[in-house]
């Protein structure tokens, strides 16, 4: 039976990863802060926890050591960016200096032990920041513009290092994804929940930053299918997982209260200057040829449907 640590495991990658692995017969280990905290966050009983922090480069080591994994898979870290430039020194800590200590950690085990380790790192479009190009691609240059970008930009060319060095050391670019267990610290459930909450009667405003913005938004249970080809691909490499299509947050905001049957919305929403950032890329989109081509992956929600199975969830949890 092949197995596979995760990092992360509680986050909504993490949570979709877990089950992928598990159906498919792996042993799932997961590292966590602490194994009340991750019983609380319903981590499901057929994963074996591991203790440990990512601000303690000895407690990942002896959490790889102790899993002797087949597979790591890193998604932990500060994953939003709006949380990024209120923490940077963490952010670059947990989100870079971090995925150093795990990326030494498996190459030490396959070294000492023998036994092929793959590494798959969970890496960003934020890499990409103010992009030169649209789309962008594998070879698009890595321009971060915040926080989060820049230590995801670190670990992504850390990746590159542990690979040349003759780790199995992958990476997926994913572009944002989404699904009902996004928290509201991302615009897409914020808007899907505050839609969902004037449908309901419950608020009468929903306050946005940047509504310009476009993203390339995906779901992220097919995200997650990509990192498990990605793992199991012929060769370790970089690739980007991304629809193709992208929208403005305006848009989603249109999208989400069309799904909820509001048709006349535009006085229900406002700008709040507190949720705009000190920087914002402002066009993201991904050509994800590479992995639809070498590994068959393609993703299998379209925009709006994505759009509508969160307001859907969002009306559900509101009315239950
Ligand atoms: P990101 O692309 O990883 O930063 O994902 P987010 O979901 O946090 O943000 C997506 C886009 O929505 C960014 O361009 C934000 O500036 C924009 N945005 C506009 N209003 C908000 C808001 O209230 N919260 C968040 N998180 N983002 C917002």
């Amino acid at each position: 039976m092949s197995s596979a640590l995760i990092t992360g495991i509680t986050g909504q990658d993490g949570s979709y990863l877990a089950e992928q692995l598990h159906s498919r017969g792996i042993d799932v280990h997961a590292l966590v802060r602490a194994e009340s905290s991750a019983q609380e966050q319903s981590v499901a009983e057929w994963v074996t926890l591991h203790e440990g922090d990512l601000l303690s480069p000895e407690s990942l080591r002896r959490a790889v050591v102790d899993s002797a994994p087949d597979y790591v898979f890193n998604l932990a870290g500060i994953s939003s960016v709006a949380q990024s430039w209120k923490e940077p020194e963490l952010t670059s800590r947990v989100t870079g200096l971090a995925v150093g200590s795990m990326l030494e950690a498996a190459w030490t085990l396959q070294e000492s032990s023998g036994k092929p380790v793959r590494f798959v790192q969970a890496s960003s479009s934020e890499i990409f920041g103010a992009a030169v190009e649209v789309p962008q691609n594998e070879s698009t240059p890595i321009h971060p513009v915040s926080p989060y970008g820049a230590a995801k930009a670190y670990a992504h060319h850390l990746v590159g290092v542990y690979r040349s060095r003759g780790l199995f050391a992958a990476t997926g670019i994913l572009y944002n994804h989404e699904s009902p267990r996004r928290p509201e610290a991302f615009v897409t459930r914020k808007i899907t929940a505050g839609v969902a909450q004037i449908a309901a009667g419950t608020s009468s405003e929903l306050l946005l930053g940047n509504l310009d913005a476009q993203r390339d938004w995906g779901w992220a249970p097919d995200y997650v299918d990509a990192l498990v080809r990605i793992v199991e691909a012929d060769v370790a490499d970089d690739f980007v997982i991304a629809t193709g299509e992208s929208h403005t947050v305006r848009e989603f905001v249109g999208a989400a209260f069309t799904a909820a049957g509001i048709t006349d919305w535009q006085h229900l929403v406002a700008v709040d200057e507190r949720f705009n950032r000190p920087v914002d890329a402002p066009l993201m989109r991904g050509d994800s040829t590479k992995i639809r081509e070498t590994l068959g992956w393609k993703p299998t929600k379209r925009f709006d449907e994505i759009v509508s199975a969160m307001v859907n969830h969002d009306l559900e949890l509101l009315s239950s």
